[in-house]
């Protein structure tokens, strides 16, 4: 943007920069304070098996309800999270939180929580994190599912695959979360053991009318089914999408078509009238 700006050409430093760093920093502070007063709320979308249509699981998705400016979207506050490492914290109350909540849900509803990368990096942390809020809760391992992002993966195989051997060993699931958006190949689904792949949003926000997406969506659907692993669409906006991802085998379906993320109030009266209505 400095460039050829004539004048500004040597000023890299923008004065809209320091605004930028200032609100991030305000940003940060307003969180640390949410997290004390307890600003902080999970609400969860149901995932669907896309034959039967019963809820598998439910995916925590963290809400800050700021009291001047209404909403703030993960996307704006999870990055200043975690490059102040508040994200420490706060990724230990979802997974407490979460599993929590999920006691109160009948035992076939599993619980899906985002883990942060720099979570992922603290391996001891973040094993210790998840030991405490399964025995804190009672919620027994195998319904909770982590949801990893494909970039943890780039660096440090062994490490990562030592980490991820541990919390399988503990019993809880893994997925990974937003797939095709980073470099990852379909050789990582086998090599990791993944138990899901979460297919990205974008490929599933065009597969009725890209073939490039529909190839996509039919080659980690195949891949996994034959390998044994869930495939889960994230996404899903209507009926022509999810007819598309059931013929090709997804296994599971989320997004706006079955149910927008909601409060934990509305839970029971979803899981009762879904059920009801199947
Ligand atoms: P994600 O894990 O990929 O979550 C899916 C996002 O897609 C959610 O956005 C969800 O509300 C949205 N979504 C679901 N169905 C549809 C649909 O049909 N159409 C559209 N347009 N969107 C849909 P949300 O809740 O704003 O979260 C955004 C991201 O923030 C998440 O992406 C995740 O990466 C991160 N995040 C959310 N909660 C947490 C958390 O507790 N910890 C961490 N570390 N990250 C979190
Ligand atoms: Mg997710
Ligand atoms: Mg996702
Ligand atoms: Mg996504």
């Amino acid at each position: 943007r400095a460039k050829g700006e004539g004048r500004n050409r040597y000023c890299f430093f923008e004065p809209e920069m320091g605004t930028k760093i200032h609100a991030r920093r305000t940003l940060e502070l307003e969180l640390r304070k949410a997290v004390e007063m307890g600003d902080l709320e999970l609400y969860y979308q149901p995932q669907v098996e896309s034959g039967s249509r019963q809820i598998a699981g439910f995916e925590a998705l963290i809400r800050w309800h700021h009291k001047e400016r209404g909403d703030i979207p993960p996307e704006e506050f999870i990055s200043v999270a975690e490059d102040s490492g508040l994200i420490t914290e706060i990724g230990r109350w979802v997974l407490e939180q979460a599993c929590l909540e999920a006691m109160s849900w009948p035992d076939s509803i599993q619980v899906a929580v985002n883990v942060s990368p720099v979570q992922f990096r603290s391996a001891k942390a973040l094993l210790s994190d998840v030991r405490s809020a399964l025995l804190l809760s009672g919620l027994p391992a195998h319904r909770l599912e982590l949801e990893i992002t494909e970039g943890i993966l780039m660096q440090d195989t062994a490490a990562n695959l030592e980490l991820l051997d541990s919390l399988r060993r503990m019993g809880v699931h893994i997925a990974m979360d937003d797939f095709g958006t980073g470099y990852s190949s379909l050789g990582y689904i086998r090599r990791f053991c993944f138990d899901r792949i979460k297919i990205d949003r974008s490929f599933i926000n065009d597969v009725t009318t890209s073939k490039d997406s529909q190839a996509v969506v039919q080659a980690v659907c195949g891949l996994c089914s034959t390998l044994g692993i869930q495939t889960v669409a994230e996404g899903v906006e209507n009926e022509q999408q999810l007819q598309f991802l059931f013929d090709e085998g997804c296994s599971l379906i989320q997004g706006y078509y079955i149910a927008r993320p909601m409060a934990v109030a509305d839970l029971q009266r979803l899981i009762v009238d879904w059920t009801a209505a199947l």
